[in-house]
């Protein structure tokens, strides 16, 4: 997704909730005081407050550490006519250590109605969103266990899709049902009962999806039948045969025309299948084909796409997009840049369609590679935001690319950290995008061997095919890798808000320069022109000296994301 999470505005209905639990006489009360603290937090950024519930939403809590997620059936119901959802989820799983409460997540207004293991009744109790099951049949370890949960409701409408988290039951240019759910960083527990943390995921799942009979299903992985039942409804079965993150699965209900090709690429033939609005049919089948031109771009720089199996697809819906697992959703207007804009300011933005090059990075990073908790989420963002430069790098050359990732620099706002709270469900700021981009950019510049960045990136896709990972995991990969301790680096790009400043005096024949405004043992080695020629150079945050060339100028290389002063100015 490309914006940030809308954390002032879950904020407000976390509160609500808080507020709902209230007595009604306290309620105005509560609304004041959460109206004062969410300004509070709306100003001044950093100040941030977590309730219990971000705790079990956000956290791998015991009764969700004891069990192993290994497959989802959820078979769902869809009626547009009163906005409501009613299914079935089946969870299969294995017992790692052997406890007898099971906490599943389903967030109001959505309700769980039954719950059974092996056709026994189970009682459970509800705390907010998340729900404590009481199994009653001994657990042992390494069983394989399946328990069924019935739900219904009307689930949260979007207000903002995709970045409020719900469903969206619009209608096309023909007045059809266009019906499609979005939910990352709110979670899937939006609209269908699930563990709904990142760190554990289903090695497979099918999904069921009912509607009425004028409208198709679009969801992840591949369609597998079409049954027409005789209440005139179609059921569609779709299966995704790889590990699919819960904020990935989607589904998209609308009058949709479908066409496709095969794209020849790394590991084979590809297919490649379109789902959009009949009245699109022509400029979606003249606009897709940057399709082709975005999988040679990224499986040049990240390897193979990585889901052959459950093919590739771009699903048209009524927002601008997402990264939805093998079903990257679209709705960019079949024109380049985001939004006809360009993110760069430096017409590079507009060679290419943001939608279609940003969100299909994700699965690669994001999908393929995900974080456990969302405060790592920079894993996902930066190389989805440096994907757009990366394209620009294979299709335009190295120019284009440094120019449009110094461009998106003016969208950074060093306002937090871009590695968020743990365990609370929290991301840290959106600089986890553009800033992330830099730094990999700088990141690309200290390395100064582009087959090597390369062999970087693909490297992490490889080792960490279809696995949930932590921050640390990817930074050591990537220091073992280049063969330097990028600990100071790390950490002052995604734990800091400060940008490193290049401090420099000149006297007479001697230039002094050090690293300020960083962190302790920050020494990153940067490239400058000085005496009429460039070269690297070692700072760290003590002075060192070389020798100069009186009146030459002095400059930091652009491409590294740093900031320079002169400090003999100022004696
Ligand atoms: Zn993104």
């Amino acid at each position: 997704m490309n914006n940030e999470y809308q954390s002032v505005q879950r904020k407000i209905k976390k509160l609500l909730i808080i507020a709902d639990m209230s007595s009604k006489k306290n309620l105005t009360l509560t609304l004041l005081i959460a109206f004062l603290i969410l300004t509070t937090t709306a100003v001044y950024g950093q100040q941030m407050i977590f309730s219990h519930q971000d705790s079990l939403r956000g956290s791998i809590t015991k009764e969700r550490a004891w069990w192993d997620l290994s497959y989802y059936h959820l078979d769902i119901t869809i009626n547009p006519t009163d906005s409501s959802l009613k299914g079935q989820n089946t969870i299969s799983y294995k017992v790692l250590v052997p406890f007898q409460i099971m906490q599943i997540d389903l967030q109001q207004p959505m309700n769980i109605d039954k719950v059974t293991q092996n056709g026994k009744l189970l009682s459970f109790v509800r705390d907010g969103n998340a729900y404590f099951i009481e199994i009653a049949d001994k657990q042992s370890i390494n069983d394989f266990n399946e328990i069924v949960i019935d739900f219904s409701g009307k689930p949260l409408v979007s207000q903002n899709p995709p970045w409020s988290g719900g469903l969206s039951w619009k209608k096309d240019e023909n007045h059809k049902p266009f019906i499609v759910t979005t939910c990352q960083g709110d979670g899937a527990s939006l609209w269908w009962p699930c563990k709904d943390h990142q760190y554990d995921e289903p090695d497979s799942m099918l999904i069921t999806a009912t509607v009425p009979e004028n409208l198709k299903v679009v969801s992840n992985g591949r369609l597998q039948n079409v049954k027409q039942n005789t209440d005139h409804t179609n059921t569609f079965t779709w299966f995704v045969s790889n590990p699919i993150n819960n904020y990935c699965v989607n589904l998209n209900v609308a009058d949709y025309v479908h066409f496709g090709e095969i794209y020849q690429g790394e590991d084979g033939p590809l297919d490649c299948d379109y789902y959009v609005l009949s009245y699109n049919l022509e400029k979606a089948k003249l606009h897709f084909r940057e399709v082709p031109r975005m999988l040679e771009a990224l499986e040049y720089w990240f390897g193979p796409y990585p889901f052959y199996k459950d093919s590739y697809k771009l699903v048209e819906v009524p927002y601008p997009g997402m990264e939805h697992q093998s079903s990257v959703t679209y709705g960019n207007d079949y024109k380049n840049g985001y939004k006809q804009t360009d993110e760069s300011n430096t017409g590079w933005g507009m060679k290419f369609d943001f939608i279609i090059v940003h969100e299909s990075a994700h699965e690669w990073f994001g999908n393929s590679i995900t974080t456990k908790d969302i405060a790592d989420m920079w894993v996902h963002e930066a190389f989805g935001a440096y994907s757009e430069s990366l394209f620009l790098n294979y299709h335009f050359g190295k120019q284009a690319c440094s120019e449009y990732v110094t461009g998106t620099r003016a969208k950074i706002r060093n306002d937090r950290p871009i590695i968020g709270p743990y365990d609370v469900n929290t991301a840290g700021s959106h600089d986890m995008y553009y800033k992330g981009a830099n730094m990999l950019h700088t990141l690309r510049q200290i390395m100064n061997d582009d087959e090597k960045f390369r062999g970087m990136i693909r490297g992490l896709s490889k080792t960490f095919y279809h696995q949930t990972v932590t921050t640390q995991q990817i930074e050591d990969y990537i220091s073992t890798y280049a063969g330097l301790d990028l600990t100071p680096f790390f950490n002052q790009y995604l734990r800091d808000t400060r940008i490193p400043v290049f401090e420099f005096q000149s006297n007479k024949n001697i230039l002094k320069y050090r690293w300020g405004n960083c962190v302790n043992d920050f020494n990153l080695p940067i490239k400058i022109e000085v005496n009429n020629n460039t070269l690297w150079v070692y700072p760290t945050t003590e002075w060192k000296e070389m020798n100069f060339i009186k009146g030459s100028k002095i400059a930091t290389d652009i491409n590294f994301y740093v900031q320079q002063k002169d400090l003999s100015k100022l004696n």
